[in-house]
């Protein structure tokens, strides 16, 4: 199939892009790297009048150092985080997350604004930006606002974001040279998006404990009992992860609880072995 007409416009400017997202009212789609939204135009699954091509936009490419954390531009692309192994101290997750995400050619284009924008639930900014207790900075044709990753998703595919708004950049708190993290996901096969996934940070120097599990029906989901337990050094048993997921994934059955817990799990042994 093929995607429905639409008229493309490439702005200069962020303020160009959230105006012409405004006067579209809800008619627009910013494009960024176009990895979820180009299957969607083409399978008519979205059928905006007008795509705001956002990915040539400077301001959001940086990558820079902001002293105590790391500020990543919406419009950077998985590859550009997984290259830059080893140049974020403090940030080490982001680029073992990135060199997960699908495969090459989907990170050389895909964008962390666009993941999180487009909110799917296996996906992985989510997850590791919720874990890392990131912030997204959002901007509009008025005014700016910041919000944390955490709360950015409300549901599958749904997030806090009004039709005019662009996320700009994720503010990410450095770790201490103390913190321990994991990062875990199940994948049916290389490439693809994960069944379940969980991911933790434990650093005591900052006192930060948090855990979330991911690919479940909606936004990733805090497990801060399990997290505070992880945090004294002690890794739940997979019935105490499933008993504390039970609340917050009420969807599942019985063979998916146990991928998860078992996700889980081995994201806690992850950071308490390394
Ligand atoms: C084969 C395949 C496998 C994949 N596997 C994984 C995986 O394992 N894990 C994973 O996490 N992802 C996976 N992805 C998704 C990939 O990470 C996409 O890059 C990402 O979901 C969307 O980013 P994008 O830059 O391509 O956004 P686009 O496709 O351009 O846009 C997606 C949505 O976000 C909106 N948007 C884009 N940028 C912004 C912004 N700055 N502010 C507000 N709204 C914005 C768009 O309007 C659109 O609604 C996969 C994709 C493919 C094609």
């Amino acid at each position: 199939m093929k995607a429905a007409s639409f008229d493309y416009a490439r702005p200069r400017d962020l303020g160009e892009a959230t105006r012409l997202l405004a006067q579209a009212a809800g008619a627009a789609k910013a494009l960024a790297g176009g990895q979820s939204l180009g299957p969607m135009l083409n399978l008519r699954l979205a059928r905006p009048a007008l795509l705001v091509d956002i990915a040539r936009l400077e301001s959001l490419h940086a990558i820079a150092d902001g002293g105590d954390h790391w500020l990543i531009g919406a419009g950077v692309t998985h590859a550009r985080l997984e290259d830059a192994s080893g140049a974020l101290p403090g940030a080490e997750m982001l680029c073992h997350v990135a060199h997960g995400i699908a495969y090459r050619a989907v990170r050389n284009r895909g964008t962390v604004g666009g993941s999180l924008a487009h909110a799917d639930p296996a996906a992985d900014w989510p997850l590791a930006l919720a874990a890392l207790d990131a912030t997204a900075e959002i901007a509009g044709p008025k005014f700016a606002r910041r919000t944390p990753v955490a709360a950015l998703m409300t549901g599958a595919f749904t997030t806090v974001l009004a039709d005019d708004e662009l996320i700009v950049s994720v503010a990410v708190p450095k770790a201490s040279p103390q913190a321990r993290w994991g990062y875990y996901k199940f994948c049916r096969k290389p490439g693809e998006f994960p069944d379940a996934s969980a991911a933790v940070v434990l650093d005591p120097a900052r006192k930060v404990a948090r855990l979330y599990a991911g690919a479940l029906d909606g936004p990733p989901q805090a497990l801060p009992a399990l997290a505070a337990a992880a945090a004294a050094g002690t890794v739940p048993s997979l019935d105490d992860i499933e008993a504390a997921l039970a609340p917050v994934a009420r969807g599942l059955d019985d063979i998916d609880r146990r991928l998860h817990a078992v996700a889980v799990q081995r994201a806690l042994k992850q950071a308490i072995a390394r």
